[in-house]
């Protein structure tokens, strides 16, 4: 494994004229957790797409775990990863959302086993096992049968959480977790991440928790306009701001 998972040099991504990534340079050491802050349409989640080959870059350099997955520069051509690279490196990658794009139709175990065996061909008793096993890890034993629509948004997350763990990713993308959650609900699936965090687990947390940026990240970074206005240490960026910007979000989000 490489000491660094994510290396972002020079990183831009338009929409057709509209660019959202304006040059974006950032690493992602192994074992980092690493959080990501700014308003409302700053590019955060278009670049953890990045990441997840959910989009492909449009210039700069863009590498997970020492694999290239996106470069273009003047007059060069993208690297192109070949479909079966892309799915292979997809598979180690963990995501999870805002909404908990649970299947409705499968239970919570049929949920977290569904990708091991599908995609893994992991056995089903292997499979069912590692799942009540990661269901119990964030609490979530006595549901196991329960289909989504019986439990709150907070088991729901839990349970996106440890389908995605199902699949042993060597790095986790989460996007806004806990903004779709009724505020009673957010310190438990923030629990979890902790626990992950602790575990050692690389970790790319889009957050507007601030508590948890300050707790739980190893480096925070400040997103505005499609460029990365100040990163450091929870310390530096969430205490002692520099700049205005960072300043006049985080006034508006404690
Ligand atoms: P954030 O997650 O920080 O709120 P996003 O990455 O979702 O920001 O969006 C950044 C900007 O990119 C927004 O202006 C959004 O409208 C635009 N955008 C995102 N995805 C697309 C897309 N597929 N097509 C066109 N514009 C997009
Ligand atoms: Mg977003």
């Amino acid at each position: 494994m490489s000491a660094v998972m994510v290396k972002a040099e020079n990183v831009h991504k338009s929409f057709g004229h509209v660019e959202v990534l304006k040059g974006i340079d950032l690493e992602v050491k192994n074992g980092e957790v690493f959080c990501l802050l700014g308003p409302s349409g700053s590019g955060k989640s278009t670049f953890l797409r990045c990441i997840n080959h959910l989009e492909q870059v449009s210039a700069g350099r863009l590498s997970v775990d020492g694999a290239l997955i996106g470069y273009r520069e003047v007059g060069d051509k993208l690297h192109e990863m070949k479909p079966k690279e892309i799915a292979a490196q997809r598979r180690d990658i963990g995501m999870v959302f805002q909404r908990f794009n649970l299947f409705p139709h499968l239970t919570a175990l049929e949920n977290v086993m569904q990708a091991p065996v599908k995609i893994r061909g992991v056995g089903k008793a292997e499979a069912r096992e590692q799942a009540l096993r990661l269901l119990d890890r964030v609490g979530l034993a006595e549901r196991v049968d329960n289909y989504p629509g019986q439990l709150s948004g907070g088991q729901q997350q839990r349970v996106a959480i440890a389908r995605a763990l199902a699949m042993k990713p060597k790095l986790m993308l989460f996007d806004e977790p806990t903004s779709a959650l009724d505020p009673e609900l957010v310190g438990e699936v923030l629990d979890v991440m902790k626990d992950l965090a602790r575990e050692g687990m690389t970790m790319i947390v889009v957050t507007h928790e601030i508590g948890f940026a300050r707790e739980v990240a190893d480096t925070v970074v400040f997103m505005d306009g499609g460029v990365v206005v100040e990163a450091g240490s929870p310390a530096e960026v969430i205490d002692a701001p520099q700049h205005d910007r960072t300043k006049s979000f985080l006034s508006k989000v404690l």
